[in-house]
């Protein structure tokens, strides 16, 4: 309660705590006075009582998410993916590579055992790409995915795709081993709700814009819809700055394994928007705690259908999985 307020208002702040169904707990300092609300009641509205005459704040103990955090889960989750069942979130760190979108089946394959010779768990591709103006390559569709069916059935690696909309859903399902939810749908609720129908694991990556608890809220659907596989990926976030594509916030790494049980990842490649930032903003994930990467790699970057200027090549890729399987190691972890 603002200084001043008498017991008529504190009487009144009491009356609508009760009628929210939560027990009070008045604490009469010298020159404040805090009401506690006792009871887990998310749902309510609290800039109701904000309002109330003589009110200065609310300040809320529990976290507005429940099933990703850690009141309902202490151990971390680990989401197996991919035929081979690779942990996500356990001590061994993942790294999915792949094209942006996968472009015609020679190049896919191609790129697969690439990917898997160097040592990855997932290929990634995308066959619908959310691409920001109408006019470029939108993905080959079903085609691209029975691509990558193909590469999964000859390397065994998971498969790691987007899916972009609700009538897809299905469809994407049958071929993917992981589902990708885009920065641009972190909060197509529908479309959240949706992929946690599905009994396949969600990679949800980090709206541009989208603030911490907002990025937990939206793994929060997915949850309640019936699917507690979900991979957080932090794949930068809009700034002023200009010489990068976007900001590689790195500490969220660590914030949201303070907050969640819920694997984190890495995109390094929209992360920086250059592909000779890749490497460094790769290592510094890992030695952030970072439990996977979600790297572009492309056969031929400059003639690349999308993204070229952030993929790395796949030697590029090989030297680089030699420098995280060290840092890896200096932090207890491995490849
Ligand atoms: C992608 O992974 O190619 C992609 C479109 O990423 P984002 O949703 O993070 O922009
Ligand atoms: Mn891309």
């Amino acid at each position: 309660m603002k200084p001043g307020a008498t017991d008529e208002n504190v009487e009144h702040v009491i009356g609508l705590v009760r009628d929210y169904g939560l027990k009070e707990h008045v604490i009469h300092g010298t020159d404040r006075t805090v009401v506690a609300c006792l009871g887990d009641k998310r749902m309510v509205d609290k800039s109701a009582i904000e309002n109330a005459p003589m009110v200065e704040r609310i300040v809320p103990i529990l976290a507005p998410y429940k099933m990703a955090s850690l009141e309902v889960r202490k151990e971390k989750t680990v989401i197996e993916i991919g035929p081979n069942r690779f942990g996500v979130g356990g001590t061994k760190v993942g790294i999915i590579a792949g094209p942006c979108a996968v472009e015609n089946r020679e190049q896919l394959l191609k790129t697969a055992r690439a990917v898997k010779e160097a040592g990855c768990i997932g290929l990634r591709g995308g066959a619908y790409k959310p691409r920001t103006s109408p006019y470029s390559f939108q993905g080959l569709g079903e085609e691209g995915l029975k691509i990558l069916a193909e590469a999964r059935a000859e390397t065994g690696l998971a498969i790691v795709t987007e899916v972009i909309g609700l009538e897809q859903v299905d469809m994407v399902a049958q071929y993917a081993d992981v589902l990708q939810i885009g920065a641009r749908n972190m909060q197509h609720y529908p479309l959240l709700e949706a992929v946690g129908k599905t009994k396949k694991p969600v990679l949800l990556k980090r709206g541009m814009s989208a603030q911490l608890n907002e990025f937990l809220l939206a793994a929060e659907y997915i949850i309640n819809a019936g699917n507690s596989q979900v991979i957080l990926c932090e794949r930068g976030i809009r700034t002023f700055e200009r010489y990068v594509r976007n900001t590689l916030p790195l500490a969220v790494v660590a914030e949201l394994h303070d907050k969640t049980h819920l694997p984190v990842i890495v995109d390094p490649s929209h992360g920086t928007g250059h592909a000779h930032l890749v490497p460094a903003a790769s290592a510094a994930s890992v030695a952030a705690g970072a439990d996977g990467l979600l790297i572009e790699c492309h056969l031929d970057p400059e003639h690349a259908a999308s993204d070229g200027a952030q993929s790395i090549t796949p030697d590029a890729l090989v030297k680089l999985m030699g420098r995280l399987g060290r840092i890896a190691k200096a932090i207890d972890r491995d490849l």
